[in-house]
């Protein structure tokens, strides 16, 4: 990922308060977002949050009930999608079966008002950019996933669009594509310094590849921030829980003093302290966020702040890391992850095994929605 605009320049989309309506649904309810230039930003949720139709509406195939869409500093919420500054890469691609490749990449550019020597500049250029000059007389049939997700590319981007706008760009790739596929639409991103829009319903994908991510949930926006403050601070308990894995302990406010706030949690066993600037109300009940890797083995209990006991009860061993659930006293069950350093050791933490667990004040959150 890379750094965005200055928040003070004027946003390349402004996102006002949109709204929109099927029958009785709020499929996007009252969003505003800001996109800076040359961002690679992720709308990202579970299926239904509304990412499609707030995709849509930004392409402009879909016709919002209310609010407003900016794109470049001109309204846009009424103006039909070939006038927008947009494009929009499908997820099925839709390629025409009985264009070869290049045909294909050129369909887009027969509107525009360009000669047909720099149309076959541009489709030129457009295949070698993502690599596929190779296979310009081919047909959409005689190429792989990986390949026909290039051409859907190229040919997005021939017509050189401020935007371009993404339905799950990777979705039709198996995982290691996948995976390499990512940082390939980065790299070209970053090459291109287009604004990329894309939707996306895996975290890890928005994480990879983005400069900021919008957590979508029920058409509402849950949360704006770049990957590493998403991930280390969740603003809600639905964001912590979306992003990643982690445990939730609630529990009330009980002292708050110089950043630092104590919970008694009766699902942790006692108090726990965690840093915290915003100020809290003594009583509120807030629900505490750690994270598995956050959390450490100690050789023994030392009733230190956030050092609590278990019995391990499961474990899952997925190579580079072993994940292991603890049950506590309280019956409240937790996990924590370990890096596994030494490969044939004997496993020196076992099933049933008593472990003392403890986590820094900093390396935890506290939620109060
Ligand atoms: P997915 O990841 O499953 O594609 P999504 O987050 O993109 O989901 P949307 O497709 O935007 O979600 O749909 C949001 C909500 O709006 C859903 O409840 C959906 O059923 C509803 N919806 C979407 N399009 C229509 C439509 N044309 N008519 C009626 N309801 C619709």
């Amino acid at each position: 990922s890379q750094p965005w605009a200055a928040p003070e320049e004027e946003p390349i989309v402004r996102i006002e308060k949109l709204t929109k309506k099927f029958d009785d649904t709020y499929a996007v309810d009252e969003i505003s977002l800001d996109i800076h230039r040359g961002e690679f930003f992720s709308l990202l949720g579970a299926s239904g949050c509304g990412k499609t139709t707030l995709l849509r509406m930004l392409a402009g195939f879909e016709t919002p009930t209310s609010g407003r869409i900016i794109i470049d500093g001109q309204d846009m919420t009424n103006v039909p999608p070939y006038k927008r500054p947009v494009n929009m890469m499908f997820q099925s691609y839709a390629l025409f079966p009985h264009m070869n490749i290049a045909q294909n990449i050129a369909y887009g550019l027969k509107q525009e008002a360009i000669s047909s020597t720099e149309r076959r500049e541009r489709v030129a250029e457009m295949m070698a950019l993502v690599q596929i000059e190779k296979l310009a007389t081919r047909k959409p049939h005689q190429l792989s996933g990986g390949q026909r997700q290039r051409v859907a590319l190229a040919r997005a981007l021939a017509k050189q669009p401020k935007i371009l706008l993404l339905d799950e760009p990777l979705g039709a790739l198996d995982k290691k594509l996948r995976e390499r596929t990512q940082f390939e639409l980065v790299n070209l991103q970053e090459r291109l310094g287009i604004t990329f829009i894309i939707v996306t319903h895996d975290q890890e994908e928005a994480m990879t590849m983005s400069s900021r991510i919008a957590l979508l949930h029920d058409g509402r926006v849950e949360q704006v921030d770049n990957p590493r403050r998403m991930y280390e601070f969740p603003a809600t308990r639905y964001a912590a829980n979306f992003i990643g894995s982690v445990n939730l302990f609630n529990g009330h406010v009980v002292e708050h003093e110089n950043d630092m706030v104590v919970i008694h949690s009766e699902e942790a066993g006692g108090d726990l302290r965690v840093h915290h600037s915003q100020p809290l109300s003594i009583g509120m009940a807030v629900t505490v966020a750690v994270r598995p890797e956050k959390v450490a083995v100690t050789s023994e209990y030392e009733n230190a702040p956030n050092n609590i006991r278990g019995i391990i009860q499961e474990i899952a061993y997925l190579g580079d890391v072993s994940i292991y659930h603890v049950d506590l006293p309280s019956g409240k069950r937790i996990q924590f992850t370990q890096p596994n350093v030494m490969a044939l050791a004997e496993q020196p933490l076992t099933w049933g095994q008593e472990v003392s667990l403890k986590w820094h004040t900093h390396s935890c959150g506290v939620l109060t929605q």
